[in-house]
């Protein structure tokens, strides 16, 4: 594997791992943050909703109380209905909430002022059921100076305020008290009054604590369930109000709460409810029964609900279920949207992460990629190659250098020893030349040897033959040279032999002519291209030379140094051996002896 890869390999590995218990690390805490912030939506929202509730409920109350009170003081008379029903109007402006806030009579009369719970047009209306009128229930829409304006119906004879669940609730308990939930008895064509309400009703005493009616403030099903719909909107969830019996109250789905027809009046418990929803809801509210407040998680299809319930008792009147469902989704939301955005984190990360790798870890390799290249090519011999690494890391480099300086050495090393090696071959050239010198010369003369002679003669007869030229051959001998010996001695024998070598050398100074020392006091010249005629006149010279130099030699007759020569000629065509030219030359050389010595001689005839 290259180095490359491994790196990658290796951090890549271990930044998945990272950006992996990164990611886990960060779900864990978004999934508990995701839960505290449910529980704590949760709380929001109930908290939110029961005060909601509580606020609802305490409206008529302090409507009632209020309106008790300035009875009491006389500031208002049930008597003078036409005040009293204005100054309920302007209360109404104040209490969108309120549906009706009406008085009854001793005598049965009705006055009150209303906003219609139902319907499009939602404008205070005046209504009055008076004796005067045959206790007819007039429903007036209420001008600009809060005085019964048009008419809009006339109807429901013999309305007896005395017979309502209202009346008759203030009147039994003697005080301000809640009254059940009933239907309205209000003959309205539009509709707008076709429904149910529920209220508080008290005992009406005038300063001189003289009895003068019932006062009620009311509160529609209807407008409770809107507004109940309205707070749960935000929160994405459902919740209803039961009473302790499990009917319905509210709910803020659209589902009813109570069936009307003419002969019938019906309300709807939670168990029965068209929602199975709330159904559902229902049904797990009655296995909590012992617990008058909780909250649980409830999968109810599916979804799984955070379900919160409180009950709550009105002052004077019934105890109220307060029940919320609000879907996990909804406090899952933010946490799915923070996965999400982590994922693209995460990823974003990764691709970063990965890029950064690979850059780094081509970033580090090349130099070492290019060191082993180096390497390499060393390793090869080649000291010449020097790549150029740049690298910020501080032991590449090192080994960059050290590399560089190793291959310096090297090449030194080896041109050094190439220096020595040509050096040691050129001497032992040299000493090769000198021992083949040596064992081609003789070493008293310095001439060539025997050897050399007939390694020449050999040659010099090929080459001649080759190209059809003339090869002479002298033969020498010195005179009478016993009796030098024995008269002068061996040394001066030497010196005189090596005299003698120096005339013969002055007379070869062609590249074709050798001189040697044949054996003893014997020497040979021979001449390649030299014609029998030409030989004849050099051994001629050489014999005349030597015979002018007048070395002295007493035992001789002549009385100085001589010598014979035989001189044998191969012509240009000629093919005979070597050998035989040295017989020839010899036996000339014989005959020169004999006939007289210091004298040349021709092989001829
Ligand atoms: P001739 O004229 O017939 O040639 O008579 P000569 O005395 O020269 O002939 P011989 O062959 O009897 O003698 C040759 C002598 O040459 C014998 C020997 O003492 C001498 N001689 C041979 N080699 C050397 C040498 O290397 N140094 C010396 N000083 N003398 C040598
Ligand atoms: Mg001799
Ligand atoms: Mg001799």
């Amino acid at each position: 594997m290259s180095l490359k890869r491994y790196i990658i390999l290796l951090l890549g590995t271990g930044l998945v791992l990272l950006v992996a218990i990164q990611w886990w690390l960060t779900y864990q805490a978004a999934e508990s943050m995701s839960l505290r912030l449910q529980t704590r939506l949760a709380e929001e929202v109930s908290s939110q909703v029961n005060d909601k509730v509580r606020q609802f409920f305490e409206v008529p109350r302090q409507v009632v109380s209020l309106n008790v009170a300035q009875v009491r003081q006389g500031v208002i008379d049930p008597r003078e209905p036409e005040t009293m029903t204005r100054n309920f109007l302007l209360q109404l402006e104040q209490q969108p909430l309120l549906t009706f806030l009406s008085t009854g009579t001793p005598e049965g009369e009705y006055f009150a002022a209303s906003r219609p719970p139902l319907g499009e047009d939602r404008g205070l209306r005046i209504l009055q059921a008076s004796v005067d009128n045959h206790r007819v229930m007039s429903l007036y829409r209420a001008d600009e100076r809060n005085r019964p304006g048009e008419l809009i119906d006339a109807g429901n004879d013999h309305y007896d305020a005395r017979l309502r669940p209202w009346f008759v609730a203030a009147l039994a308990m003697g005080r301000m008290s809640w009254y059940p939930v009933y239907r309205y008895a209000i003959n309205d064509p539009a509709g707008d009054y076709g429904t149910m309400g529920l209220g508080i009703s008290a005992p009406l005493y005038g300063a001189d604590d003289q009895f003068v009616g019932v006062i009620s403030a009311d509160l529609s099903i209807v407008q409770l369930s809107r507004w109940l719909s309205e707070v749960m909107e935000r929160s994405g969830g459902v919740a209803f109000i039961t009473e302790s019996d499990g009917k319905l109250l509210a709910n803020s789905t659209p589902d009813p709460v109570y069936f009307l027809s003419r002969d019938e009046t019906r309300r709807i418990s939670i168990r029965e409810s068209d929602s199975p929803l709330l159904r559902e809801l229902g049904e797990l509210l009655e296995r909590q029964t012992e617990s008058e407040q909780g909250r649980i998680l409830h999968q109810i299809g599916d979804e799984r609900y955070l379900v919160d319930w409180v009950s709550y008792s009105l002052q004077d009147g019934p105890t109220l279920q307060i029940v919320q469902a609000i879907p996990q989704t909804q406090f899952m939301a933010p946490m799915l949207d923070l996965i999400r955005k982590l994922l693209l984190v995460a990823a974003g990360i990764l691709l970063l992460g990965m890029l950064l790798i690979t850059l780094v870890s081509i970033w580090v390799t090349r130099p070492l990629v290019a060191l082993s290249r180096w390497a390499t090519r060393l390793g090869r011999g080649d000291w010449t190659y020097r790549p150029d690494i740049r690298t910020p890391v501080m032991e590449v480099s090192q080994l960059s250098q050290a590399l560089g300086q190793m291959a310096y050495r090297m090449a030194r090393q080896t041109q050094d020893l190439e220096q020595q090696v040509a050096a040691r071959t050129r001497e032992l050239e040299q000493a090769n030349r000198e021992l083949s010198r040596l064992s081609r010369t003789d070493a008293l003369t310095g001439l060539a040897n025997r050897r050399c002679f007939d390694e020449v003669l050999a040659r010099e007869w090929a080459r001649t033959r080759r190209f059809a030229q003339p090869l002479s051959l002298l033969m020498l001998d010195i005179d009478w040279f016993k009796a030098y010996n024995d008269h002068y001695g061996h040394v001066a024998g030497d010196r005189c032999m090596q005299l003698l070598a120096d005339v013969l050398r002055q007379h070869t100074q062609r590249a074709s002519d050798l001189a040697a020392r044949y054996g003893g006091e014997e020497f040979a010249i021979i001449c390649g291209g030299l014609d029998h005629a030409e030989a004849l006149g050099l051994a001629e010279d050489i014999r005349d030379m030597l015979e002018h130099k007048a070395l002295p030699h007493e035992n001789s007759p002549l009385q100085v140094i001589t010598v014979s020569i035989g001189v044998a000629t191969l012509g240009r065509q000629e093919a005979c051996s070597p050998e035989a030219l040295i017989r020839a030359a010899d036996l000339a050389l014989y005959r020169a002896k004999a006939s007289g010595r210091n004298r040349v001689v021709s092989s001829g005839p």
